[in-house]
């Protein structure tokens, strides 16, 4: 049937916090779960969060529906928490998020909420699908890589209803956010507009990230490192107008490396190699902040690490550019 233990739902929710770049810390490790969530950038949020698996629930159901049996409940959030509603589907490999307010204190013998196979599939295909269902609810089926953002614009995604503002918000999971959908003129809703604009941003973000992890093996290209740490590196940083989302202007760093890479203490030219930038270290050395550098150095390949494919390779001008920006050459 594909369904899991609940302790391993709990397992995948944290792996899609830690994917989205957020740090989860459990608070509560029974459904609901109740997790706080916080990012690099100091921003911290409760979620209370409700799973169940999501199955076909067999008899005379249609062929494609799949449903969610509500064994609980949900309550009203308390102050401050973010109340979330989900189903996970593990041959598709997606959440599906039901919209909390039509299912605190839902009341009946057998509580469900069911969506289509038709969603769960396009989710797995765009990252996230906005469908809505018989009864009127917006559901946001997604992969874990879309998570926070849900998470971030719930109250906002659940309102879309049937809409041409829908297929609109659908568009940008089918175009990897290659899409002026969140422009269109037929959106009338200035907050509304604001959300599809953030997640065309976070669609394409997760889709960068994708790439580089899948192309770099999730490992670090100067160190050889993964254990989960890796980030998704612009080669050309992201506030250059030249830069893009290609993935050979990406290169997969650990966070070490990233952060080294970012601040210009280490680079590597476009035969790969890598290198110290010398005129940076000497600016530390002065200031008594060179410590650990044989550390640093002794764990860095020779050349970096580059994908098995030639089009995922660094390109020379991003390689270029990137470095003349950070004042490596
Ligand atoms: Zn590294």
């Amino acid at each position: 049937m594909g369904t899991l233990k609940i302790s391993l739902l709990l397992d995948h929710l944290i792996s899609a916090i830690n994917f989205c770049g957020w740090r989860p810390f459990i608070l509560n490790e029974r459904n609901p779960y109740l997790i706080q969530a916080t990012d690099g950038a100091g921003q911290s949020i409760a979620l209370r969060i409700y799973i169940w698996n999501c199955t076909h629930g067999g008899g005379k159901r249609a062929a494609d529906e799949y449903r969610v049996q509500l064994t609980k409940i949900p309550a009203a959030p308390k102050r401050n928490e973010h109340l979330i509603v989900l189903g996970w589907h593990d041959a598709y490999q997606v959440f599906v998020a039901f919209d909390p307010k039509r299912h605190i204190a839902q009341t009946g013998d057998s509580p469900s909420a069911q969506i289509k196979e038709r969603a769960l599939e396009e989710s797995n295909r765009n990252m996230f699908a906005a469908h809505v269902n018989a009864k009127g609810e917006t559901i946001i089926a997604m992969r874990p890589a879309f998570f926070m953002t849900y998470v971030i614009n719930s109250s906002q995604l659940h309102k879309f209803g049937k809409s041409a503002d829908l297929r609109l918000l659908n568009e940008i999971g089918e175009k990897r956010g290659e899409t002026n959908a969140d422009e269109s003129p037929e959106i009338k809703d200035k907050e509304r507009r604001e959300v599809m604009r953030v997640i065309k941003q976070k669609v394409r973000d997760a889709d960068f990230r994708d790439r580089i992890l899948t192309a770099y093996k999730s490992t670090c290209a100067m160190c050889g490192i993964q254990l989960g740490l890796l980030d998704a590196a612009h080669i050309v940083p992201v506030y250059s107008p030249k830069s893009t989302d290609d993935t050979n202007n990406g290169v997969g760093l650990c966070a070490l490396h990233h952060r080294a890479f970012d601040n210009g203490l280490v680079s590597f030219d476009s035969k790969y190699r890598i290198e110290i930038n010398q005129a940076n270290l000497k600016i530390l050395s002065a200031h008594g902040l060179d410590g650990g550098y044989t550390t640093f150095t002794k764990n860095l390949r020779k050349v970096i690490y580059i994908p098995a494919d030639r089009r995922d390779h660094p390109h020379p001008s991003h390689i270029k550019l990137g470095r003349i920006l950070r004042r490596c050459i």
